[in-house]
């Protein structure tokens, strides 16, 4: 099974990057965003909380989300692997997901950690809100706090990672079939 975590601040491309991963590994995306996106369209409580932080830019609770991930990995046990997209989110996240991976004996492979300057962040999160209509999208302070969020609560998941030698680090700026093959060179030896 190949399980990877894509990480990297907002607006660092996981998404995009993790379609052509997706595609060219037949795993299984597994975007905490999306998901939590999907709730708060269906209006569950679930959702309604969910977006009291979102809209702030602040992190959902860890409770939250690490149930909603397991109950994904249990309804996919026979997946190829998984890419996990915007989780784990702290380390707290990332200890849960050890956790339940270990329960099916299938690792995490590596962590593919995109980097991309702060103002190229910036940039690309207010031209996707042009379009995504996304509010966390459309207003600087809201994106200058995920980055913070990002800085504080989930850049130490490098280190986390780095221990168990699995951090690699990918240049993310450049086109996007560029990045992809980074992604897919650095994949390809893990
Ligand atoms: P981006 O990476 O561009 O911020 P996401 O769709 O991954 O976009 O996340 C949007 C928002 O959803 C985050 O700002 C946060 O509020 C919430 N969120 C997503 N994933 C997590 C997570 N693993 N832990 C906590 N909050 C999360």
């Amino acid at each position: 099974m190949l399980n990877l975590v894509l990480f990297g601040p907002p607006g660092a491309g996981k998404g995009t990057q993790a379609d052509f991963l997706i595609e060219k590994y037949q795993l299984i995306h597994l975007s905490t965003g999306d998901l939590l996106r999907s709730q708060i369209a269906a209006e569950t409580a679930l959702g309604l909380e969910a977006k009291s932080y979102m809209d702030k830019g602040f992190l959902v609770p860890d409770s939250i989300v690490i149930e909603m991930i397991k109950s994904k990995l249990q309804e996919n046990k026979d997946a190829n692997g998984f890419i996990f997209d915007g989780f784990p989110r702290t380390v707290e996240q990332a200890i849960a997901l050890d956790k339940l991976l270990d329960e099916n004996e299938t690792p995490v492979s590596g962590m593919l950690c995109l980097e991309v300057e702060k103002q190229e962040l910036i940039d690309r999160l207010l031209s996707r809100g042009k379009t995504s209509g996304r509010p966390d999208d459309q207003d600087v302070s809201i994106i200058e706090n995920r980055i913070q969020e990002y800085n504080k609560k989930t850049m130490p998941l490098k280190d986390y990672y780095m221990a168990q030698n699995k951090c690699h680090k990918i240049h993310g700026m450049g086109s996007i079939d560029e990045i992809a093959q980074r992604l897919i060179d650095t994949v390809s030896v893990l």
